[in-house]
């Protein structure tokens, strides 16, 4: 066992629980423990709320611009850290470092950049009414609960914290308990930028401490991203104490790749919609429709990219550009999907084998980027989320039933569309249930643009100026300028 133990972190500083109760973080690409977490215990949890409604009531009342001046301070922080805190993603997630050191920490500090400029922008209106008038305010909800998932915390913690401090609330964050210490970092970041104490608190531990938070009725608010079925139980429990809810889910997402597409690009957004963080994502492009007149061509630029171009290793090693899956539980997830592919008759084109690993990573739960073509609608693969390295290529030939046949899922996150006919491309999206979309690109988020899920897929917007109002809630104010009409 690791003498390395983290603790929680409560109103500015680490905290130690009363239980003595810890948890060990694994690196995937090792399969070795790579050090302890105490579990939040009842009293953490109650310091953290006490702490969160104390840190609101200063942080509320400071005006918009010394807020923003002071999430800007982190900002630069992180991104003076940015090695730092990317080598703490690669050794939590199993991801590549040249992925962690390009797009974690920056797309974290970009969307914080982005609220602190923003929310001093944030304004109510005034109208009219005759003599009298009213106007509103746009108000902090108060406490936030941010729940993370495993495959980007620090990104994770950043996208939920940016919005919420910046509107003025506070935060108390959960971070997936596989991948906890970013978060951590975060808060001191936070603390050394001038965040009042208890403005941004972690707690750690698994699904008990999320259950706690969601019930809790000291909180306003809860952000969750993860699973579906996770999201529903959280949404169900919150509605106990009438919580605002944000949900980022999973999804099953269509890329849909037309004949006049370029195909070299189309292999590019397919790779990277199913391999970057080794299909970690929840935007992938897993149902991949390929027009029946390009699919060989498709395939073999495909096959003959993954086999030039993928080097799976050792996720710190710069030229290293995919890593390991998350746990060893999930690989077998993973595992069970190629399995039943295969029995449900689609063929397996590559995979199979894993390449050679160095000798320390031999115990990480790395597994090859997978293609399966001739898949059918009904097929398992084709149906859940995998959420690893699995991508299902389908064939289609009119418009009408490849957008009818992507449409058929209870998911609605993302969808792709390539094809050089800028008619039939905006045609084409505009009918795709998907709250999240791109036209020749795939997977591209940034801080400007909101993200969220259409359907099963999620609730509210992160990212972009709308997220401004999932922070905020609406004050009317009422003025009466002369007389009280009454009847009594
Ligand atoms: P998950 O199993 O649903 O867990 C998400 C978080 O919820 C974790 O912190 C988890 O804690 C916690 N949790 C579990 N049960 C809970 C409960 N009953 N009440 C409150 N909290 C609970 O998801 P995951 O496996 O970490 O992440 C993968 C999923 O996230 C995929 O479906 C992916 O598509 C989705 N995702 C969505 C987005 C998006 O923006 N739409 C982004 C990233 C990921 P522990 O892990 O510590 O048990």
């Amino acid at each position: 066992m690791s003498h390395l133990c983290y603790k929680n972190y409560v109103n500015g500083r680490f905290m130690a629980n009363t239980t003595g109760e810890t948890f060990s973080v694994v690196n995937p690409a090792t399969g070795k423990e790579i050090y302890q977490m105490e579990t939040a215990d009842n009293t953490v949890l109650a310091a953290a709320v006490k702490s969160a409604r104390q840190g609101f009531k200063v942080w509320s009342a400071m005006d918009a611009v010394q807020r923003s001046r002071i999430l800007m301070a982190a900002v630069v922080l992180l991104r003076e850290r940015n090695h730092e805190l990317a080598c703490i993603e690669v050794r939590d997630t199993g991801k590549p470092l040249q992925e962690a050191a390009a797009v974690d920490v920056v797309s974290g500090a970009d969307v914080i950049e982005f609220f602190a400029g923003a929310a001093p922008g944030i304004e109510g209106s005034q109208q009219d009414l005759g003599r009298d008038f009213y106007y509103t305010r746009r108000e902090p909800l108060g406490v936030c609960a941010g729940i993370g998932a495993w495959n980007y915390p620090l990104q994770i913690a950043c996208w939920k914290s940016g919005p919420a401090l910046a509107c003025g609330n506070s935060m108390i964050f959960k971070p997936s308990e596989e991948t906890p210490l970013g978060a951590l970092k975060l808060a001191q970041i936070f603390t050394e930028a001038g965040v009042p104490d208890g403005v941004f608190n972690v707690v750690q531990g698994a699904a008990r401490v999320g259950q706690w938070l969601t019930g809790h009725p000291g909180i306003e608010k809860i952000s969750f991203t993860g699973e579906v079925g996770t999201g529903k139980k959280v949404m169900a429990r919150a509605a106990s104490t009438l919580k605002d809810v944000t949900m980022e889910l999973g999804g099953k997402s269509p890329l849909i790749i037309f004949e006049d597409a370029d195909l070299d690009q189309a292999v590019s957004a397919a790779m990277l919609g199913n391999f970057y963080t080794q299909g970690e994502v929840c935007t992938n492009g897993t149902r991949v429709f390929v027009h029946e007149q390009v699919k060989i061509a498709f395939l073999e630029k495909l096959l003959g990219r993954i086999q030039a171009n993928i080097k799976m290793g050792d996720p710190m090693d710069p030229e290293t550009n995919f890593g390991a899956l998350i746990s060893e539980a999930h690989k077998v997830k993973v595992l069970s999907y190629i399995e039943s592919a295969r029995t449900e008759g689609a063929i397996q084109l590559c995979g199979q084998t894993c390449p050679d690993l160095p000798l320390e990573n031999q115990g990480g739960f790395f597994l090859p980027p997978t293609v399966f073509t001739d898949c059918t609608d009904g097929m398992t693969l084709v149906k859940e989320e995998i959420f690893g390295p699995v991508m299902a290529v389908l064939d289609f030939n009119d418009e009408v039933s490849v957008i009818q046949r992507a449409n058929n899922t209870p998911f609605g996150l993302a969808a792709g569309v390539f094809t050089n006919d800028i008619q039939r491309a905006h045609r084409v999206i505009h009918q795709l249930a998907a709250g999240i979309c791109w036209i020749n690109a795939y997977g591209n988020s940034p801080a400007q643009m909101p993200v969220g899920g259409y359907k099963n897929s999620g609730i509210g917007r992160e990212n972009g100026l709308e997220t401004l109002r999932h922070y905020t809630q609406v004050k009317s104010v009422y003025m009466g300028m002369g007389p009280l009409e009454s009847p009594f």
